[in-house]
């Protein structure tokens, strides 16, 4: 049996406000990983499910290794559509934030959902979040907002309405956001909800060959270029650094996602506890930072305070608007800054 983690007055009003609703948004947070579409699609199965026309709205492109999902073809990019998407926003009864926890991430989309009246729910993991949902269900604990997705259906007394789409949705937001299952991985819950997915018919392991292993050629000979050139270890802080220019991205034809999970390889060495990422975006004028960390070593303190983000304790990102070698720079003074608790951890 699970738990009930998600407060019984949040789901009451949840539930009143989809019983009620006729058109429901669906939006989730800048560069969508398996999560947020794990969730976002799992959301949108179930509704659909229920007669309501829902759309999942993203402010921008997500990775090729998630364009199998169920329903990705009907997804809204906000880059591309914005008029359009506009319109669905404005025109919202509900509308669901899924994955996120200020409406700084979620770009340019941040200004229409802050306008809409409809009736914003939030269903999030990360800590602190901001106040500009009606509903916020905010639940750090649990390692990812599929599951909090799984655990809301079935507390409104629906799983039997859980179709094999959904479930495959809402697993492969579970397996990537515990690089599947290493890590944030130990409640013997997230077992549970496994076996009942099971039972909706889904294949996790092609839903694992689907995500993790369908890398193009390019993808796996950046990877060895990465870890030969640009890999610079600092065993004396226990940390490790790869950093990547646009330039380099080009030479081997780089795709979005390619880089993904890039950060966790450092952190395969005996000792190293902190990994960081550096990537000129090829989108934007940034650098995107990727951090990671093992055991009690805070990366979201340092994404914060160095990079203008924020994340989870173990696993967080930022943006800066600067060069490399400031970005470099940066990730060393943060290394000199937190040395104790690098070398505590
Ligand atoms: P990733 O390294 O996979 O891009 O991001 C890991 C985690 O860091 C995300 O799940 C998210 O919680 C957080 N994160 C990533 N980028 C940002 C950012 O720009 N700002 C904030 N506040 N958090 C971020
Ligand atoms: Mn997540």
């Amino acid at each position: 049996m699970l738990s009930k983690v998600i407060l019984q007055a949040n789901i009451d009003k949840v539930e009143t406000y989809f019983n009620r609703a006729d058109k429901i948004v669906i939006v989730t947070h800048v560069s969508p990983d398996g999560d947020a579409l794990g969730s976002s699609l799992g959301l949108y199965h179930f509704l659909s499910g229920q007669g309501k026309d829902v759309r999942v709205i993203v402010p921008n492109a997500f990775p090729d290794f998630l364009r199998w999902m169920p329903g990705a073809k009907d997804i809204v990019r906000y880059d591309k559509y914005s008029d359009f998407a506009d319109k669905l926003i404005a025109e919202a009864d509900v509308i669901c934030c899924l994955d996120f926890n200020a409406l700084s991430r979620i770009d340019a989309m941040a200004e229409s959902v802050k306008a809409a009246e409809g009736r914003k729910v939030m269903i999030d993991h990360h800590l602190n979040p901001e106040p500009f949902c009606r509903v916020t269900i905010s639940h750090p604990e649990i390692s990812s907002t599929s599951e909090l997705i799984f655990r809301l259906i079935c507390r409104m007394g629906c799983f039997d309405d859980i179709t094999r789409e959904g479930a495959e949705c809402i697993y492969t937001g579970m397996m990537t956001d515990t690089g599947g299952f290493t890590y944030n991985s130990n409640d013997r819950q997230i077992y549970f909800i496994i076996g009942e997915l099971l039972s909706k018919g889904i294949d996790k392991d092609e839903i694992y060959r689907n995500v993790f292993n369908t890398y193009s050629e390019g993808r796996l000979r950046l990877m060895g270029y990465v870890l030969y050139e640009k890999m610079q270890v600092f065993p004396q802080f226990r940390a490790a650094l790869i950093w990547l220019t646009k330039e380099e991205q080009g030479k081997f034809h780089y795709v979005k996602g390619d880089t993904e999970g890039f950060v966790n390889m450092p952190l395969q060495m005996k000792g190293i506890c902190f990994s960081v990422f550096l990537r000129e975006d090829t989108e934007k004028q940034m650098i995107k930072v990727s951090l990671r960390s093992v055991g009690a070593f805070p990366c979201n303190k340092v994404a914060a305070e160095f990079f203008n983000g924020g994340g989870h304790l173990n696993a967080s990102g930022g943006e800066l608007y600067g060069t490399m070698d400031e970005a470099i720079a940066l990730f060393k003074q943060a290394l000199v800054k937190y040395e104790s608790l690098l070398l505590k951890n």
